[in-house]
């Protein structure tokens, strides 16, 4: 069998955060569409970037995937609706509503419009979610993609820093110090409050136990997927499923490929490595209790392939650059070798 034959198994989940997480999935389904497979993948997404602004609940990782993989992202920003508009935005700026650092085009408008007002109704998210699938995801995948946001419970990342105007050491919404702040000021931790308290949506743990190959993409190892595992039960179904679960770093060469992952795993006491990062989730049959079995590097960081390997994680060296759909497709073949499938 050719690499490029071998198939997908038929339930993949994905623990996703925004872009990266968004680009792999496109990989994942170049991969089902190139080798005819009839995969189910179900995509558990990070809700710890949301933020209500302006009276609307904004879920950037889900608005990401959900309009990165339904043809509608702005392909070069990498977030938010291609052929975009700022109307909405000047409007606000010209009352001097804040916050102005915050950006919300005319068109992802709607998303948050349609959202907030069916949470009103008394949906919950993930229902919600669904229902805003319905426009981007079904047509174009049927029942072959599903969204689910990782809870339906309200959980906000925030970032303690020290206050560039002030100097007082203060929490501000993860949004703050990414957008407003650019990730240039000293992060000191990251607390994703409410998360101790949040259960997880329906779906996300079966997805889990139930999957036949569970990926942990290249998503920010702290605020995206370390976010997903902080919700009570994601772990454990980790651990207790038949699935082999397979990691992609997002680090390469000691940095992130884009974001802000270097600037945060500071604050977990992890060293910016592919490898640092493969410890940080730990084998799954380990004595720490960990969450990976399999994790891919990029070949730039093949020298760390070994201590990967004594760390009791099955580990190999390949290219992990998202730079097309096909490229991210072999990383999904990758991937699929390591799981043994
Ligand atoms: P966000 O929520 O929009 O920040 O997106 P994610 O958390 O899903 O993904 C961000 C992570 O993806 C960053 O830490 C990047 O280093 C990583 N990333 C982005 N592009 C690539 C790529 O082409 N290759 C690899 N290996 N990682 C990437
Ligand atoms: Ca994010």
């Amino acid at each position: 069998m050719s690499d490029q034959a071998r198939g997908l198994p038929p339930k993949v989940t994905v623990l996703s955060g925004g872009v990266g997480g968004a680009r792999f999935l496109q990989g994942v389904l170049r991969h089902r569409e190139r080798t005819g497979s009839t995969t189910e993948v179900t995509v558990v997404a990070n809700t710890g970037d949301d933020i209500w602004v302006h009276g609307l609940k904004v879920c950037p990782d889900l608005d990401t995937v959900m309009y990165t993989l339904g043809d509608g992202i702005d392909t070069e920003r990498g977030w938010g609706r291609k052929g975009e508009t700022w109307h909405a935005k000047e409007e606000l700026a010209a009352y001097g509503v804040e916050p102005t650092w915050f950006g919300l085009g005319d068109r992802d408008l709607a998303t948050h419009l349609v959202r907030t007002q069916m949470l009103e109704a008394g949906y919950p998210l993930s229902a919600v979610t669904e229902a805003l699938c319905r426009r981007w995801l079904a047509p174009l995948f049927g029942h072959a993609l599903r969204l689910l946001p990782m809870s339906d419970d309200r959980i906000e990342t925030h970032v303690v820093i020290d206050d560039p105007e002030s100097g007082e050491r203060r929490a501000v919404h993860f949004q703050e110090y990414w957008i407003r702040h650019q990730a240039a000021i000293p992060a000191h931790s990251v607390v994703p409050i409410g998360a101790d308290r949040a259960t997880p949506a329906p779906g996300v743990l079966e997805a889990i136990t139930d999957a036949d190959l569970v990926i942990l993409p290249p998503s920010n190892p702290v605020v995206s997927v370390g976010t997903i595992l902080a919700v009570p039960g994601v772990r454990d179904a980790l651990a207790k499923t038949a699935a082999p679960v397979i990691g992609v770093s997002g680090i390469v060469g000691n940095d992130h490929v884009r974001g802000m992952a270097r600037q945060l795993l500071g604050t977990i006491g992890v060293e910016v490595s592919a490898a640092g990062v493969a410890e940080h989730y730990g084998a799954r049959n380990g004595e720490h209790g960990g969450v990976i079995d399999g994790w891919l590097v990029d070949t730039v960081d093949e020298p760390l392939v070994p201590r990967v390997e004594a760390a009791g994680i099955r580990c190999r060296a390949v290219p992990l650059m998202m730079t097309d759909h096909d490229a991210t497709a072999d990383m999904v073949v990758a991937a699929l070798d390591l799981a043994g499938l």
